[in-house]
């Protein structure tokens, strides 16, 4: 492995000559030998390739406050870095890519999820540097990964924290950072950090969504790094990597199926599609938000199958979740059902 040791120059103040920590990063070999890039681009697209991405550069224009006592790392900026080289990295991969900004300008919050829910993107990423809650505090500094959750766990989508499980295992790595430790694998709820709330983008998004905090800005050591372009393509080459192993985990593929009614009951059956095969135990099926013990689930035909009573001109809404053998859950799968056999 190869470290790169940056020896900060001479920054001269009134008072005389003061010297900038020392601070190292580490480049991964896929980004020093270009054919290892290739080969692992190549290994990985075709899982990616189906994929649409959104990536929001957080903060820019307007909203450029946020930034390192040196002043070297401006957070609108490390983020627009690390999301323009991501998005490379990604369209190498025959990925198609879509973005809240491309460039230095001002998109609201609420903007930025509209975007994205119009966007007829998959997957949305916002990218990050963040700030302790305590002013002056120039030391603390780690790698963290949101997904959005609420007090209620029928909200919360697993799939999201098993794509930030991903995406902060690689990202972490790369940055050579530990996950906080306010959680045991640096992935957090946004509702830990925002109570009743969480953060506007992963909230209002409503495609699956994850943001990233990728280091402190106010970090003394992180700060000179983060304002490095090199070390902002470490970043996105650890996001990257993190997307890509994700999705060759395989992702659970849930479709109606069929519906049939007897005068006591109606059995609604969904396939179930998986590169590997369908963790049982995993298997939840709610009705009207309450979850329901009332389905079986048929290995070999990939099939769960629903028992609903008759309904009487109403209709009922079905979620199912299900993760494979690599322990990735299915994305979001909802259904409606009325009593007449409209399908
Ligand atoms: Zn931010």
């Amino acid at each position: 492995m190869k470290f790169f040791y940056l020896i900060g120059a001479c920054v001269f103040f009134i008072s005389g000559c003061s010297q900038a920590p020392v601070y190292y990063f580490e480049t991964p070999r896929e980004l020093t030998d270009e054919q290892l890039k290739i080969n692992f681009i190549e290994a990985y697209s075709p899982y990616l390739k189906n994929i649409t991405f959104f990536v929001d550069a957080g903060h820019g224009g307007e909203d450029r406050r946020n930034k390192g006592s040196k002043g070297l790392a401006i957070e609108a900026d490390v983020n627009l870095r690390v999301a323009l080289a991501l998005r490379n990295y990604l369209r190498q991969a025959g990925v198609r890519v879509i973005m809240s900004r491309d460039k230095d300008k001002t998109v609201a919050l609420k903007d930025r999820s509209i975007l994205a829910n119009k966007s007829g993107a998959d997957i949305f990423i916002s990218i990050h540097s963040n700030a302790p809650g305590q002013e002056g505090d120039n030391s603390t500094n780690y790698t963290s990964t949101y997904y959005h959750a609420t007090e209620s766990d029928y909200e919360f989508e697993p799939m999201e924290k098993d794509l930030a499980k991903y995406v902060q295992r690689d990202l972490a790595y790369a940055m050579r950072n530990s996950g906080g430790l306010g959680s045991f694998d640096g992935t957090y709820s946004d509702y830990h950090i925002y109570p009743k709330q969480g953060f506007s983008v992963l909230r209002l998004t409503t495609i699956p969504s994850i943001l990233v905090e990728a280091g402190f800005h106010t970090s003394t050591w992180e700060e000179p790094r983060l304002a490095l372009e090199d070390f902002n393509k470490i970043e996105a080459w650890g996001i990257f990597r993190g997307l890509c192993r994700y999705f060759k985990a395989g992702i659970p593929k849930i479709s109606f199926k069929d519906q049939t009614a007897n005068e006591e009951t109606q059995l609604v059956t969904y396939s179930i599609q998986d590169s590997t095969s369908i963790d049982f135990k995993s298997i939840k099926v709610f009705v009207d938000s309450t979850e329901t013990q009332r389905f079986t689930f048929d290995e070999k035909q990939k099939m769960i199958t629903v028992e609903l009573p008759i309904l009487a001109n109403e209709e009922k809404s079905i979620r199912i979740i299900a993760a494979n053998k690599n322990g990735n859950f299915c994305f979001p799968f909802y259904d409606i059902v009325t009593d007449k056999l409209l399908r």
